[in-house]
């Protein structure tokens, strides 16, 4: 059986309350480098480099579903991108906004509004789709990925982040990031809500994405350091294209 079998017939209940208290509750924290939000300051400069790589951002029109504070978006911003951010915790959202303002970020908006409404309000029109670290926090994402799948112009790129599931993501993502080494608090992710690389793509295919890109993110207890790899266990990304129209 499906461990994402809720859902929704209607697209405003694509969202779990609890996880967005959760983030609501930190959100002053968002841009505290030493915060529980410190793991997403130290991929950001990775995951933007990554999609630079395949999609140059520079004036583009990209959206970022599942934003948060705005860690990726005010970096994209930074790199030329005309950038909407999309949450449902109003609290990040306004921490983004004022993050903005005070580090003069242009080119940056955000808005509440889920993906399902966004995809139904603006078809097509983005070159460019991001779904970083946010899959994992809701009931349906299939359907996330059907929305991010209706945002994308022909011819641009989804990009998606999440964490696998099976026995060493269990050990390396809960025990060890939230029980062992204190890096995110306990009880962020939640083992039944992980995806497989395989489900991911399932859905990506069943959206008619292709998928251009697998990447694996790993980090060094030691070190302290995270790269992107081929070690796809824990931590991955996936770039996907909508096909041109023919
Ligand atoms: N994408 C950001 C933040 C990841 S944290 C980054 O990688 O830096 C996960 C985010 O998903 C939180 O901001 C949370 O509020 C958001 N979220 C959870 N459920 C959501 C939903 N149904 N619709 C939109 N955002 C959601």
């Amino acid at each position: 059986m499906s461990t994402h079998s809720n859902p929704s017939q209607f697209s405003s209940a694509n969202v779990d309350p609890a996880e967005l208290a959760k983030f609501s509750e930190l959100a002053h924290r968002w841009w505290d480098t030493e915060s529980e939000f410190k793991p997403l300051h130290q991929i950001n400069p990775l995951r933007l480099n990554w999609i630079q790589t395949l999609s140059p951002l520079k004036n583009k029109k990209v959206v970022d579903i599942g934003c948060g504070g705005g860690i990726l978006s005010d970096a994209m911003a930074r790199q030329g991108a005309e950038v909407l951010g999309a949450d449902l915790a109003v609290k990040s959202l306004k921490v983004a906004q004022l993050h903005a303002l005070e580090a003069g970020t242009q080119g940056v908006q955000y808005r509440e509004i889920s993906a399902e409404d966004l995809a139904l309000e603006q078809p097509g029109q983005f070159d460019v789709v991001t779904c970083m670290e946010m899959l994992e926090h809701v009931p349906d994402p299939a359907a996330i990925v059907k929305a991010c799948a209706a945002l994308v112009k022909p011819g641009g790129w989804v990009f998606f982040s999440t964490l696998n599931r099976n026995p060493k993501s269990f050990l390396f993502a809960i025990v060890g990031a939230e029980y062992v080494l204190n890096l995110l608090p306990k009880g962020t992710h939640e083992y039944a809500r992980m995806i497989k690389p395989s489900e991911l793509a399932d859905w990506l295919r069943a959206q008619g994405l292709d998928l251009i890109q697998m990447k694996g993110m790993t980090y060094n207890p030691f070190t302290r350091v995270y790269a992107l790899n081929s070690d796809t266990d824990v931590n991955y990304l996936i770039a996907t294209q909508k096909p041109l129209a023919n």
